[in-house]
């Protein structure tokens, strides 16, 4: 297929992501020939979203003994990891790490716990308080992913102070049945169809490098596109010792840009944040994926790796020419560095 880079530009720059065809064609591209691919990513990131990127970190509240069986997790009770166990953290300790991931420069906040769904009133009435401090202390856009939540608990996290939601699909519908064996993909979509009902901001993406194809690694992006999320994290698999995939090994460094670049063309006005797994498939590239169309990062560590120090981080930024999007409620802490402090607040309507 011949792509037409002026046309995929001018399009994705008004809104319109490429077709799957266009996709395919570009996934099936390596090594030089994909220089139009990361350019034009990169052209259209900087059109939409300008040089404002998003900083997101979380408190891994609960974790451990799931009884989900997804096949990439240490938490899943059905595999013998070295995952961390421990029940609900206080609110006191989730606010105390919201303050010192605030400190570093983190935008949005969210609280992750293990498990099915968080339904029980007394765990819930604990993420609530947390919800609500963190939202008036820090001015962080609060965040919370508990699984596969029912409306009605999102409404009343909502009511608390809660502005996003984070539940990935984690991959494409026709590969999750080799992935995850105790729920389905409606149910992963309908905890994101729920929050999208209450008007939250949807964070939802996936994992790649789990031995999905490249097609199906289209296909989740197009899905996504179909649910209409705000903002899609994207994760490449750090297997962990003691999961069904701890031999996996599947992707480059370039093949993480790649999908960060096509994800971008696909989803041209989405918020694409890069998290799991950065360190470990990209290494010294890591630089290159504001370059290739992604506009955040996640900061610190991840639910069971432990992340980069912060100031890297904020060195990254600041080589690349990059602002923290304003927050959206108060200032950052003067004590983050200016030079990658953005002044004012958030008016872009997301919260
Ligand atoms: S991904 Fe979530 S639901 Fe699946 S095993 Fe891990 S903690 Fe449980």
């Amino acid at each position: 297929m011949n792509l037409d880079w002026t046309d995929i530009r001018r399009r994705a720059e008004a809104g319109e992501g490429v077709t799957e065809a266009e996709a395919l064609a570009m996934t099936a591209l390596t090594g030089e020939a994909l220089a139009p691919v990361f350019a034009t990513a990169g052209a259209v990131r900087r059109e939409i979203k300008g040089n404002f990127v998003n900083t997101c970190g979380i408190s891994n509240a609960k974790s451990g003994r799931c009884a989900e069986a997804c096949s990439f997790c240490s938490q899943s009770a059905h595999f013998n990891t070295d995952a961390p166990k421990y029940t609900l953290k206080s609110a006191d300790s989730m606010v105390a790490e919201a303050h010192e991931a605030h400190a570093c420069g983190v935008r949005e906040f969210s609280l992750v716990a293990s498990g099915r769904a968080m339904t029980n009133p007394a765990e819930l009435a604990v993420v609530k308080d947390a919800v609500g401090r963190i939202r008036a202390e820090t001015g962080m856009q609060t965040c919370a992913s508990l699984g596969l939540m029912p409306e009605a608990a999102l409404s009343e996290l909502k009511d608390a102070g809660l502005q996003a939601v984070h539940h990935n699909l984690e991959t494409a519908r026709s590969f999750h049945g080799n992935i995850v064996s105790t729920h389905t993909y409606d149910e992963e979509v309908d905890t994101v169809r729920a929050a999208k009902k209450l008007g939250l901001y949807t964070c939802c993406g996936g994992i790649f490098g789990m031995g999905e194809s490249w097609a199906q690694r289209v296909e989740l992006a197009l899905e996504l596109r179909a649910l209409d999320v705000d903002s899609v994290p994207l994760n490449f698999l750090n297997p962990r010792p003691g999961t069904p995939l701890e031999d996996r090994k599947d992707l480059s460094a370039e093949d993480c840009l790649k999908i960060i670049a096509v994800f971008r063309l696909i989803l041209p006005t989405k918020d694409l944040i890069v998290c799991g797994g950065r360190a470990v498939n990209l290494g010294e590239r890591q630089d290159e994926i504001f370059r290739v169309g992604a506009n955040g990062v996640m900061m610190g560590n991840y639910l069971t790796t432990a992340g980069r120090a912060a100031d890297l981080d904020l060195d990254m930024l600041e080589k690349e020419g990059l602002v923290i999007r304003p927050p959206p409620h108060k200032p950052h802490s003067a004590s983050l560095r200016p030079s990658v402090r953005a002044e004012g607040t958030d008016s872009t309507g997301l919260a």
